[in-house]
């Protein structure tokens, strides 16, 4: 599989070819057709196998589409993961491939200003790439809705639970509309994260780095 075999616009694909990336990964080869036919996805996959950008480049496509038929407030794409360090990484990714759309992302995290994220949150962006107890936060205070979000991704789950975030992550699940797309990603994928993927995810298909 080469990048055009995805059917991305001129616009990503330059952006791609910027990045000096000379081809998709398996994880990319596998997981881009099914994240953009729309279908949940499990991926089981490592940090360093590409899997940020299979799953950001369909959810800048599931975007663009989206921003089309619904106006309104609050974050179009939501991005949970364990830690602030990730947290900024995938955030950096976001800002990198969304610019060429123009889409806004925001990272809230725990240990980060809560005021200034507030503020971050509330000036708009399609994009909240999350630590999960610090989104819950948000939401609480009304800094942000979730009611717009349609392309929901969990990322390192095993990892979040790991840390003791299920509750969280079960909970913003529970907040977001049930027509969503969902993605899951795990470097493993034990018992309990079989029975969350059950519990949140509609039929979705396995992909196996
Ligand atoms: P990740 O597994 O998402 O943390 O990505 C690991 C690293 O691989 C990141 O620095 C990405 O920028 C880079 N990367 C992502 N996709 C590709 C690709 N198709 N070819 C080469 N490098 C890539």
């Amino acid at each position: 599989t080469s990048f055009a075999h995805f059917g991305f616009d001129e616009q990503l694909m330059h952006q791609i070819r910027k990045s000096e990336y000379t081809q998709p990964t398996p994880i990319q080869c596998q997981g881009v057709p099914i994240a953009l036919s729309g279908r949940d996805m499990i991926g089981i996959a490592k940090t360093g196998s590409g899997k940020t950008a299979a799953f950001i480049w369909p959810m800048l496509v599931h975007i663009m589409d989206q921003k089309e038929l619904e106006q309104g407030e609050g974050p179009i794409a939501v991005i949970v993961c364990p830690t602030r360090e990730l947290c900024q990484q995938i955030h950096s990714e976001c800002k990198r491939f969304g610019k060429v759309y123009g889409l806004r992302s925001v990272a809230v995290y725990g240990g980060g200003s809560m005021w200034e994220q507030a503020k971050a949150l509330q000036e708009g962006a399609e994009i909240v790439v999350c630590t999960p107890g610090r989104l819950i936060d948000h939401v609480k205070k009304k800094a942000t809705s979730l009611q717009r979000v349609t392309y929901l991704v969990f990322d390192e789950a095993d990892r979040m639970f790991d840390m003791g975030f299920e509750y969280q992550v079960r909970s913003i699940a529970s907040h977001v509309r049930p027509d969503r797309q969902t993605l899951l990603f795990s470097a493993t994928f034990r018992k309990k994260i079989e029975k969350l993927a059950r519990d949140i995810l509609v039929d979705p298909i396995r992909v196996v780095q």
